[in-house]
Order: structure tokens, then C-alpha cells, then sequence
């Protein structure tokens, strides 16, 4: 009985083998009338991407980056008539600009909230807004106050001339 199942897997073993040498023969022949390789073709498989925001997104290297960007707008519930904040005006590493992440926005809350446990929360995963609209819809007034003095207390005043500032010369 043994023996008997034995031969059989031997024999579709085999089958498989020239199902596929004949496959692979097929595929060679085609690759050459086409003038490729059957490497350059294996190959250039190889260089696509799988888009993190959704799997079934396959990407070469080339699209990535305005890909990753629409994607992510979308899988943040964004739509094409969303408008996108601003970009700021001044270089990411200037005294004037900051820029807040995922987790320095959680920071800034947290430690909100601990300064003043009358501070009002908002419900959900806080994203960090890419709309004005997100900002109202998102962040209760507490919220956005705390975010606000944060990036006022920690960028530099942009020097607005002594004529505004001092009262008396007005
Ligand atoms: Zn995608």
C-alpha cells in the first residue's frame, strides 16, 4: 500500500516537474520574441513596492512618493475637495517654524490635560490635522488653545518692528 502511494507521488511529482519545464520553456520562448531576458522580466517584479495604506497597491519607486502622499489622504478620510493646509513658509529647521508630529501632538495634550484636569478632551484617535476644518472638527477649543501656546512658547517672535510693539510711539 505504501509502496503503491509512494509510486504515485512519484509519478505526479514528475508530471509537475515537465508541467513546469514546459512552462518555464513557454515563458523563455516568449521573453526572447519580445527581445527581453527571462532575469530583466524576474526582475523588474521585483521592484515594486506594496503601498502601506492599503496591501493590494503595488508601486514602483518611481510613483511612491505622490502615491504615499494620495493614499494617505485618503486613508485619513480626506476627499478631493479637502483643502490642505498651507505649507509653512520658512525651512522645517528654523527658530520661526515647528513642525508637530503624531507624538509630540500626543505630548502636548498629555501634558495639557495634567496641567488642567478641567482641560476638555476630544473623543477618538487625534490625527494631526491636515485641514483647517480637521482642526475645529477634531480638537475641542481646550485643545487647540494648548497646541497654540505650545508653538507660541517654543518658536521664536518674528521681529515685527518696535513702531507696533511699543504703544507709545504710536
Ligand atoms: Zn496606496
Amino acid at each position: 500500500m505504501l509502496k503503491n502511494i509512494n509510486e504515485s507521488r512519484k509519478q505526479q511529482l514528475e508530471e509537475l516537474e515537465s508541467f513546469t519545464n514546459a512552462i518555464n520553456e513557454k515563458i523563455a520562448n516568449i521573453v526572447e520574441t519580445l527581445g527581453w531576458t527571462v532575469e530583466s522580466v524576474t526582475n523588474m517584479d521585483k521592484e515594486y513596492l506594496t503601498c502601506p495604506y492599503d496591501p493590494s497597491h503595488r508601486l514602483t519607486e518611481k510613483s511612491l512618493n505622490d502615491h504615499l502622499a494620495s493614499c494617505q489622504w485618503k486613508a485619513e478620510g480626506y476627499g478631493k475637495l479637502d483643502v490642505p493646509l498651507s505649507e509653512p513658509f520658512f525651512p522645517t529647521d528654523s527658530p520661526l517654524c515647528i513642525k508637530i508630529d503624531k507624538q509630540l501632538q500626543e505630548q502636548i495634550l498629555k501634558k495639557a490635560k495634567e496641567q488642567n484636569p478641567a482641560m476638555q478632551i476630544g473623543m477618538g484617535e487625534r490625527l494631526v490635522p491636515r485641514t483647517s476644518d480637521r482642526i475645529v472638527i477634531d480638537f475641542t477649543r481646550d485643545e487647540r488653545k494648548a497646541i497654540y501656546d505650545y508653538v507660541i512658547a517654543n518658536t521664536a517672535k518674528p521681529n515685527i518692528g518696535e513702531d507696533i510693539t511699543n504703544i507709545n510711539n504710536l
